[in-house]
């Protein structure tokens, strides 16, 4: 099987689906949620990556699973502010995402909470011509993998070189494995230098439309 790089490169890749904490964004410490848009801090080389996907006019699609947002009654509200801030971030380099697709629900309340693809269907149902068959799915955690599993898609899973040292090829059943999602898209790695735009963020002129699953919560 041909890497994401590659396959990127013979333009055989139809989209791209990110989680979005660890792979887009620094992940919140254990235990605790990006609650804030103030949290929010890109990963190294993750606009450069997203925006070479752009280049190649892929489309980018995040789905993540944000619970938290049940238990606040202010959630909707944050998490807006939040994927505000991540479009603001990612235009002030001229990167894009197409959608933002959360689930903020209760473990085991809807069809959407990755693994479970409502996601994915949601974002088929706002773009039919989609092929699953020829997306791709980059995620740190098992369930993602899991997702592109069940929706026939090829996976990349994230192991930092932090987490390396511990992590067992056989503890996933992902098609690839990369250090950060530049690699992964790139096929190499980032050197040196830092993702942090010196600039302030313009205001978002990016292309994403901001979706919370419809998904009917399970009585
Ligand atoms: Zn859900």
């Amino acid at each position: 099987m041909i890497p994401l790089s590659q396959m990127l490169k013979e333009n055989v890749v139809a989209g791209m689906f990110l989680d979005r904490d660890g792979v887009v964004n620094a992940k919140a410490p254990r235990g605790e949620y990006i609650t804030s848009p103030d949290d929010l801090v890109l990963l190294r080389g993750v606009a450069a990556a997203i925006r070479r996907v752009n280049e190649l006019r892929v489309p980018v699609y995040i789905v993540t699973n944000q619970r938290w947002v049940a238990h606040r009654h202010d959630g909707i509200e944050k998490l807006r502010a939040i994927h505000k801030r991540l479009g603001a971030l990612l235009g002030s380099t001229g990167a894009y995402v197409d959608g933002i697709y959360a689930c903020v629900h209760e473990i085991n309340r809807c069809g959407c909470r990755k693994p479970e693809r409502g996601l994915v269907d949601e974002v088929v149902s706002h773009n039919r011509k989609l092929a699953l068959s020829s997306c791709v799915m980059v995620g740190d955690a098992e369930t993602d993998i899991e997702l592109a599993s069940r929706c026939g898609m090829y996976s990349v899973r994230l192991v930092s070189d932090q987490d390396n040292v511990h992590f067992d090829r056989e503890s996933t059943r992902a098609q690839e494995i990369a250090v950060d999602l530049y690699s992964a898209v790139v096929g190499k790695h980032v050197v040196g230098g830092t993702n942090r735009s010196a600039r302030q963020p313009s205001p978002s002129r990016s292309r994403e439309t901001f979706v919370l699953s419809t998904t009917s919560e399970k009585g």
